[in-house]
C-alpha cells in the first residue's frame, strides 16, 4: 500500500543528503570532537534543548527572582519544566492565548515583574501551527533586560530564524523536524547569557553540557539546517499551495473548523476540529487507508486527554475531542492532497453515523 506521509510535525525523514554527510562521523572520523562554536550548545533533543535553557537560565538567577512566564500552549518540554521548576519555589505565569492561540505581546509586559527570570514563548505551535509575535514579546522582554527563550523546534526549517531580528537571547532547535537526525537538539545561547549546566561532568559544550559530543548527529542536524534554508524558496511555495488547498477542501465538510490562526500559520500545517466525531477515530480510518496523521499533539497521542493547546484556545471539550492535524513535507505531492480530500469526506460521514 502507498503510504501518504502527513505527520511532518511529529517528524520528518533522514535526507539522503545529510545521511551522506554523515557516514564518514560514523566510520573513518571517530576522533572526539574539539572546536565547536560558543554561542551554540547541542543537546540531545529539543526537549533537552528546552530544559537547558529554562532551567539553566532560573537556577543561574534564582537569587534575583523565582518568577517565569510562558503560555498555556507551550510544548510539554517547556510547560512541565516551568511545572518542575515550582517544586524550587519559582511561580509561573501563563499568559493567555486568544481563540487563534496567538499572543498579545503587551499580555506578556503586563506579566513581567521585577521578578521575572526568564520569559519563555514558541515561535510556531506544534498543533495548530499558529505563529507568535515573538519578535515583538522579544522587545519587550529586552527593554526590561528580562532573558527570553524562543522555543523555534517547529519553525526551524520552515520560518526564517534570526536571533538578532526575533531579539532572542536562546533558542531551541530540534533536528528530526527539518528532514535531519533524531537526537540532536540545538541551544543557541547569546554570549553572555549565564546558564546554569544541566549534566555534569567534562567540560564539552565549553561547560555547558557534559559528555562527548554527537559528532555524526552534529554534523547531520547541521547540514540539514542548511540545507532546509537553501531549499526554503524553492520548497515553501509549493507547500503553502498544497495547504491551501488542503485547508479549502476538508472545510467543504460540514461541521468542520480550521483551528489556530488563518494567516499566520506555519506553511505546512492545516488543523482541524470535526462536530461528533473523535480524533483518534478518524486517525485509525485514515490509517487504514495508509495515511498518517495526527490528534493533537504527537508526542500526547495515545492518551485521550483533549489537547491542552485547544483547552487554552477556548474550544469546547466536545469539539477539541475531533482534531486532526496534517502536517506536510517537502516531499508531498498534489496527489496525496487529492487522496485526502477524496476520502475525509466519507470517513467524517461514517464516524458520525456510528456515534
Ligand atoms: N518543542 C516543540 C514546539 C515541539 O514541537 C517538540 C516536538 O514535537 C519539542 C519541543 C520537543 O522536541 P524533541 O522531540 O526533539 O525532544
Amino acid at each position: 500500500m502507498h503510504t501518504i506521509y502527513l505527520d511532518h510535525a511529529a517528524t520528518t525523514a533522514l535526507d539522503a543528503r545529510v545521511l551522506d554527510a554523515m557516514l564518514p562521523y560514523l566510520t573513518t572520523e571517530y576522533g572526539n570532537a574539539s572546536s565547536i562554536p560558543t554561542e551554540v550548545t547541542f543537546t540531545g533533543c529539543g526537549s533537552e534543548s528546552d530544559n537547558l535553557a529554562i532551567k539553566g537560565i532560573a537556577f543561574a538567577s534564582q537569587k534575583k527572582g523565582n518568577h517565569l512566564v510562558t503560555s498555556p500552549i507551550e510544548h510539554h518540554a517547556v510547560l512541565h519544566t516551568c511545572q518542575y521548576l515550582e517544586r524550587f519555589g519559582f511561580k509561573t505565569t501563563y499568559v493567555p492565548v486568544d481563540s487563534y492561540g496567538r499572543l498579545d505581546p503587551d499580555d506578556i509586559g503586563r506579566a513581567l515583574t521585577d521578578q521575572t527570570a526568564l520569559v519563555s514563548i514558541m515561535y510556531a505551535n506544534n498543533e495548530v501551527g499558529t505563529i507568535e509575535p515573538v519578535a515583538e514579546i522579544g522587545r519587550i522582554c529586552r527593554a526590561r533586560k528580562i532573558p527570553f527563550h524562543v522555543d523555534a523546534v517547529q519553525a526551524g526549517g520552515s520560518l526564517p530564524i534570526d536571533v538578532a531580528e526575533l531579539n532572542a537571547d536562546l533558542l531551541s532547535l530540534s533536528a528530526h523536524k527539518f528532514y535531519g537526525p533524531k537526537g540532536v537538539g540545538i541551544l543557541y545561547a547569546r554570549q553572555g547569557v549565564r546558564l546554569l549546566p544541566q549534566v555534569q561532568g567534562g567540560s564539552q559544550e565549553r561547560g555547558k553540557r557534559a559528555g562527548t559530543e554527537n559528532v555524526a548527529g552534529i554534523v547531520g542536524a547541521a547540514t540539514a539546517l542548511r540545507l532546509a534554508y537553501e531549499d526554503l524558496p524553492r520548497v515553501m511555495p509549493r507547500i503553502i499551495a498544497l495547504r491551501d488547498r488542503l485547508i479549502a477542501g476538508v472545510l467543504d465538510i460540514a461541521g468542520s473548523q480550521l483551528t489556530g490562526h488563518p494567516t499566520e500559520r506555519l506553511p505546512n500545517n492545516a488543523s482541524f476540529v470535526f462536530e461528533g466525531v473523535e480524533g483518534e477515530s478518524i486517525l485509525l480510518s485514515l490509517d487504514l487507508l495508509g495515511v498518517a496523521a495526527s490528534t493533537g499533539s504527537a508526542c500526547t497521542s495515545g492518551s485521550v486527554d483533549p489537547s491542552h493547546v485547544l483547552l487554552a484556545m477556548h474550544l469546547p471539550v466536545e469539539l477539541a475531542h475531533g482534531s486532526l492535524r496534517l502536517t506536510l513535507g517537502k516531499d508531498n505531492t498534489d496527489e496525496d492532497v487529492d487522496a485526502i480530500l477524496t476520502a475525509l469526506p466519507g470517513i467524517i460521514e461514517k464516524l458520525r453515523q456510528l456515534r
